[in-house]
């Protein structure tokens, strides 16, 4: 079955996807190989325009999915990976980098703090933000498929909880969560194996 991956837009992170498209696939194909196909959309209007913030100009991840998942609706062999420049959090966590809702198959990930130098005062460079989006989507992919958060610290999937865990960890899925993955059927590197 082919894969199909729909990522979404609104105004304000077009210009870094579209530049950093490469970055995107590069994640995906990581695990999907070739088996996908990828289009860009922009946001709906009516999502972005009835999106609420907190007090903090922070959006609620889980009511964003919902308005987004009334307005497109998920069909079996699609995944959608919504990028969007405004901060997120869900429910008592102060922030988070990305989300997914796995029974939608949909992916949110923030380019707020990706973007960001660790005081969030300055904006990084862009080889740094490139390595935090691929982690990103690495570490979402996989939930997506049904792995948990990993007790590896340099795992991709190890939980970050700021900027410079995010960093710290490889862009890589460990031993353990490799095989899990080869046990659902892809097949995927570790750090260790060269690609031949
Ligand atoms: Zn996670
Ligand atoms: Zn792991």
């Amino acid at each position: 079955m082919k894969y199909k991956f729909n990522i979404w837009v609104e105004p304000d992170s077009e210009d870094i996807i579209f530049r950093n498209i490469d970055v995107v696939e590069a994640g995906i194909s990581f695990i999907f190989w070739e088996n996908y196909e990828l289009d860009i959309n922009r946001m709906p209007e009516e999502v972005l325009r009835r999106t609420e913030f907190n007090e903090r100009n922070q959006l609620d991840i889980s009511s964003l999915i919902k308005l987004f998942r009334s307005s497109v609706k998920p069909e079996s062999n699609i995944i959608d990976i919504i990028f969007l420049s405004k901060d997120i959090y869900y429910k008592d966590k102060d922030y988070i980098f990305a989300a997914t809702h796995i029974p939608s198959k949909t992916i949110v990930i923030s380019l707020y703090r990706l973007s960001k130098t660790y005081d969030l005062k300055g904006f990084i460079d862009e080889n740094t933000l490139r390595t935090r989006v691929f982690k990103e989507i690495l570490h979402e992919l996989g939930h997506l498929l049904g792995l948990d958060h990993c007790s590896d610290e340099k795992c991709v999937m190890s939980f970050s909880p700021n900027l410079r865990a995010l960093d710290e960890k490889l862009p890589f899925f460990c031993r353990v969560c490799v095989d899990k993955l080869k046990d659902m059927g892809y097949k995927v590197f570790t750090s260790d194996e060269g690609i031949i």
